[in-house]
């Protein structure tokens, strides 16, 4: 990864940078939701590699319906049966993650990383950032074992504003120190 860095700052714009990055991302993940695919028994069938190729290049969630549309524009179909049972395949291997407040579907930015897998969602633009904290799932798992719960698994996702919207919003004032 450096090297392909240290190749957009020497090619310059600010701009083409972010381009080079974001292609590299896309490369990474296909090759590594591929690896995982292959390690679990799965086989690299060409209307998985679509649907991860599809989901690879999104910004943002996507549903079904969306995914549908992204492959017609490129001259390719898969009926809607196909597309949700690879969706449930990628979800259950964590390469997908269903954002439910977006609506939608969206590749994990944050593959092998341990501890749940949570996202923000900002209201004003509508950015959907993955995190990941294990501290937090313990504590978590703590409180519902107060209540008599054994958490397998966490899901969270926090709405609100991102630190670029919050300071349009706020004309960039930050609220803990006012002036
Ligand atoms: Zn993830
Ligand atoms: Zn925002
Ligand atoms: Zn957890």
């Amino acid at each position: 990864m450096p090297d392909i860095v240290i190749i957009g700052i020497i090619f310059n714009p600010v701009l083409a940078r972010f381009e080079i990055m974001q292609y590299y991302c896309i490369m990474v993940y296909v090759k590594e939701a591929a690896g995982i695919l292959k390690r679990h028994g799965y086989r690299i069938t060409a209307p998985r590699k679509t649907v991860i190729g599809v989901l690879g290049e999104a910004e943002g969630p996507l549903s079904p319906y969306d995914i549908q549309k992204c492959l017609r524009a490129n001259d390719n179909s898969l009926n809607h049966v196909t597309i949700y049972r690879i969706l449930d395949l990628l979800c259950s291997l964590d390469l997908v993650h269903r954002v439910i407040t977006a609506g939608g579907f969206m590749r994990c930015t944050l593959v092998n990383k341990k501890g749940c897998h949570r996202h923000m969602i900002c209201r004003s633009c509508g950015s959907v950032t993955e995190f990941a904290d294990e501290s937090l799932c313990e504590k978590e798992d703590a409180v519902v074992r107060q209540l008599g719960f054994y958490a397998e698994h966490h899901i969270t996702e926090f709405l609100g504003l991102c630190s670029s919207c919050y300071d349009s919003e706020n004309g960039g004032v930050d609220e803990a120190n006012p002036r």
